[in-house]
């Protein structure tokens, strides 16, 4: 009876790897014309400033509304796109959707930085340069409400390569945000080598910020280093007002999170921003 149990097991599981092929092929094959059939959209998440109690800046992120598959989340489709090299054309796409948005509010009068996260793929592409001056280029933005998020792990595997690049992104005057902070393996000696704006605080870390004195130190020593690198700190995942508390006491100049809002609509996040200093969605 227990050989059949476990035979009964491994065919449920045969089962259900086929189904999860399955579906890979059928987003795989959905994602080659979500392009050109406009079927990528951004939304932004809202970051607050403690010292003026305003959003002064967001996240752009990245949402597939498929006709057959309904609301993708990125964690599912971003890895297809990069292995199939796609993601350069999408990350391009990106690039000129959230520098026409941040025009768009700059020639309104409410100058919002707004990020954009970029794949590992991009950061490879020879390309990337000539996307972002494309950008910059076609919607007339000042450069510097342009924000590129990179992660340690696209930087890690040719540190030359992304100082240059780095250094390049310097020029045109974009900002440049190290993204998912602390949660890598980088040494400090490693980030001081990086021309960047701002760093964003892993929401492992604040997630237990009220709770851990390990968490805690974590968030504190990372907000010394920014202090000595002259740059910003934005908190991720902040969800509540305690948590909040804490990160301000800290020092943190920025946080973002489902406290502050969840990522919206831009007309939405418009809204926000015009709202009284320490508005909340
Ligand atoms: P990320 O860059 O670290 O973005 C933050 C993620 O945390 C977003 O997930 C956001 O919705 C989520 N988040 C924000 N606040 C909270 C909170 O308070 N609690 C919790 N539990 N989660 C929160 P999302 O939108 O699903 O994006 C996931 C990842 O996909 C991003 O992580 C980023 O790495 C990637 N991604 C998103 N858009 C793009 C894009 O345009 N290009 C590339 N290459 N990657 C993207
Ligand atoms: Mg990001
Ligand atoms: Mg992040
Ligand atoms: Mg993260």
């Amino acid at each position: 009876a227990r050989v059949q149990g476990r035979s009964w097991a491994v065919a449920d599981l045969d089962e259900l790897d086929a189904q999860h092929r399955q579906r890979q092929l059928a987003l795989e094959q959905a994602l080659q014309s979500a392009l050109n059939n406009d079927e990528f959209v951004l939304v932004y998440q809202p970051q607050l400033d403690f010292a003026s109690g305003r959003i002064q800046g967001c996240e752009a992120l990245l949402r597939w509304h498929s006709p057959t598959l309904g609301v993708v989340p990125p964690a599912q489709f971003i890895g297809l796109l990069e292995e199939s090299g796609r993601i350069v054309d999408v990350g391009a796409w990106v690039l000129r959707e959230a520098a026409r948005q941040a025009a768009a509010w700059e020639r309104a009068g409410m100058p919002l930085r707004v990020g954009v996260n970029l794949s590992a793929r991009q950061f490879m592409s020879p390309r990337l340069t000539a996307d972002i001056e494309a950008a910059l280029h076609a919607s007339g933005v000042t450069p510097a409400l342009l924000e590129l998020e990179i992660t340690e792990s696209l930087t890690m595997h040719d540190v030359e390569h992304a100082v240059a690049l780095l250094q390049r992104f310097r020029a045109l005057g974009v900002s440049v945000a190290l993204d998912d902070f602390g949660v890598g393996h980088s040494s400090l000696a490693y980030v001081l080598q990086f021309p960047i704006d701002v760093l964003k605080i892993d929401r492992a870390f604040v997630t237990h910020v009220t709770r851990g004195r390990a968490d805690r130190a974590i968030v504190r020593a990372i907000v010394a280093l920014a202090q000595a690198l002259g740059v910003e700190t934005i908190a991720e995942g902040v969800e509540t007002q305690r948590q909040c508390d804490f990160l301000e006491a800290l020092g943190v100049t920025q946080v973002q999170g489902y406290l502050i809002g969840r990522p919206m609509t831009a007309a939405e996040l418009e809204a926000l921003a015009r709202r009284a200093p320490g508005a909340r969605a």
